[in-house]
């Protein structure tokens, strides 16, 4: 059974979506506070968050910035504001679906699981990539990676800088290019946001961080896979 952490301030709505949402099969967590919403989605792991905008605490864009930097869980805004503005705003912070107030519960249920058939691990298709004669191993499907046979917890942002670098091995990205591919995790500092994310990689992946093998610095260039492609 899947699990819906739902963020929603307004106790009537708050109960008819957990209601609708239970009627579909979900197991529901609910919160009227972003604060909360934030260490909830941390320790329950919900597969699923459906986020108010407008929360008397801590703002909805806030509560989904915070919950992007630290895991891949898809999130579906409920916002009072229709601006196309707002819309793409949401969308850039991560948001995988949203839904305008007044929204009909049961159209709201039908974009949840869509967002979740989406957001399934597909069997099929399913590609395992090696890198380096097996010291590297990205698995998209399953989002998983695996350096020197050993499983390694990436944030999506370090997850992104990876498997943009492993796309073509050996080619320069320039920290342009990898903003753009990790967008809507963290868009804040930029050049500098980038080069942080890479050291922390580079402490999770690399034997000796201070010369690394796998995410190589491009004097004056960017970043490019030191590894290549098995096969
Ligand atoms: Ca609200």
């Amino acid at each position: 059974m899947a699990t819906v952490l739902l963020v929603e301030d307004e106790r009537k709505l708050r109960d008819l979506v957990r209601t609708y949402l239970e009627r579909a099969g979900f197991a529901v967590l609910t919160t009227d506070s972003g604060a909360e919403a934030i260490s909830v989605a941390g320790t329950a792991a919900p597969d699923l968050i459906v986020l108010d905008l407008g929360l008397p605490d801590v703002p909805g864009e806030t509560v989904a910035r915070e919950v992007r930097a630290s895991s891949s869980t898809p999130i579906v805004m409920l916002t009072a504001k229709s601006e196309e503005q707002d819309r793409i705003a949401g969308l850039e912070l991560g948001a995988d679906d949203y839904v305008t107030k007044p929204f009909s519960p049961r159209e709201l249920v039908l974009r949840v699981q869509a967002v979740l058939r989406r957001n399934a691990p597909q069997e099929i298709d399913h590609e395992v990539t090696s890198f380096g004669e097996g010291l590297l191993v990205i698995d998209e499907a399953k989002r998983i990676c695996t350096v020197r046979g050993e499983q390694i917890g990436l944030t999506p942002t370090e997850w992104g800088i990876l498997v943009a670098l492993a796309t073509v091995p050996g080619r320069v990205y320039s920290r342009f290019e990898l903003i753009n591919r990790v967008r809507g995790y963290d868009f804040e500092g930029y050049e500098r946001t980038i080069d942080s994310h890479v050291k922390n990689l580079r402490r999770k992946i690399e034997e000796d961080p201070a010369n690394p093998a796998i995410v190589q610095t491009v004097l004056g260039g960017g970043y490019r896979l030191g590894l290549s492609r098995d096969g």
